[in-house]
């Protein structure tokens, strides 16, 4: 953040304002985290502040300080669209462009407030009046951080916000191994641990929870992965069947991609999984090295994100949809093998 932008940030939040925070759809740890954190700092500052998710998020989440005030415009609708109306400030988290929030565009919109956007993804749309937007950052959650350090505050952070910060950025770097992850990144953490954020408890909370039936679906992706060694890619497909068997939850899948990158000489890992509800195939993508998978998803797959995590989603069937990413495969074979 610049210092004009600062000064503005600075010059908003000098009164008391209505502040609504939004992560994308479909909220990780991060966007998550993010919120939950920012939230509690903003509380300590005689704000009024609510969280509104566009949608419902994964239980290994709904632990996290602050969890019960989150509004979920899906479920909760009347009072979410109250809580933007009424707002004075914005706050958009972990995505930089409205088609990241679903149904929840159209009350952004028409909001009256002011935006302020902090995000770590690529291409960022300019909607807010204060962009804080850095690819180099490790998460939204050690950007949060920054910017209450720029406003001269971490010490106003306790226990629970550094507990919601902490937990953003070890989801977002994959406990910290993903490049994203920086000197700077563990000196946040270190501060974060300083400031009361319990480093084990966190880890066990969100990856030691599984259900069986969770472990089962792992199984079941992990058979049905295919390697193809000549473009270091491999693939995992999960159909709304395989899902139903095993009794899928939100966010039971999270994280079964990246098993395809733990395989010596893979570069490229994708996962294929169906949503029946929505019409669509959901797909994650995961890359080491400089082939870029946002440029892959936002090319091909109407979707985006960062060089080495994005998302999209194809609206054909399954075979169909393998069928046009094996084919598109083909031009890609001498970019993965640099
Ligand atoms: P995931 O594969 O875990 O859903 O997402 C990986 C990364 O890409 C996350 O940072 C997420 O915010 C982003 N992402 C996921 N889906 C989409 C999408 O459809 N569009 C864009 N622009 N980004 C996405
Ligand atoms: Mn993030």
């Amino acid at each position: 953040m610049n210092s004009a932008d600062i000064t503005t940030v600075k010059s908003i939040l000098s009164q008391p304002q209505n502040i609504v925070i939004v992560p994308h759809r479909n909220p990780d740890g991060d966007a998550m985290g993010s919120c939950l954190g920012l939230s509690g700092f903003l509380k300590t500052k005689g704000h009024n502040v609510r969280v509104v998710s566009p949608n419902d998020y994964p239980k290994f989440l709904k632990w996290m300080p602050g969890n019960d005030e989150v509004i979920n415009f899906e479920r909760e609708n009347p009072k979410a669209k109250e809580a933007i109306e009424n707002a004075s400030v914005i706050f958009t988290l972990d995505f930089n462009d409205f088609s990241r929030v679903g149904q929840m565009a159209s009350a952004l919109q028409e909001a009256t407030a002011d935006f302020i956007m902090i995000d770590h993804h690529q291409q960022p749309s300019d909607y807010a009046k204060v962009t804080y937007s850095d690819v180099t950052m490790s998460s939204t959650c050690e950007m949060v951080y920054n910017f209450i350090d720029f406003l001269g505050e971490t010490n106003g952070i306790d226990a629970d916000i550094a507990t919601n910060l902490y937990t953003g950025i070890m989801t977002d770097t994959g406990s910290f191994k993903y490049r994203s992850t920086s000197s700077k990144t563990h000196r946040v953490v270190a501060d974060l641990i300083d400031k009361g954020a319990d480093n084990m408890a966190i880890h066990q909370e969100v990856f030691d929870t599984n259900s069986p039936s969770r472990l089962h679906l792992l199984g079941v992706a992990l058979s049905n992965m295919v390697i193809l060694p000549d473009y270091r890619t491999a693939y995992i497909t999960l159909t709304q069947d395989e899902l139903d068997q095993h009794d899928f939850k939100k966010g039971d899948t999270e994280g079964f991609v990246n098993y395809g990158l733990t395989l010596e000489g893979i570069v490229f890992a994708v996962i294929f999984i169906e949503n029946r509800e929505e019409g669509i195939i959901k797909i994650s993508f995961r890359s080491v090295g400089d082939f870029s998978v946002n440029e892959f998803a936002r090319e091909h797959f109407n979707g985006g994100g960062h060089n080495n995590a994005a998302g999209g989603r194809s609206e054909t069937n399954m075979e169909e949809t393998l069928s046009k990413f094996n084919t598109i495969l083909k031009s890609y074979k001498d970019q993965l093998n640099p």
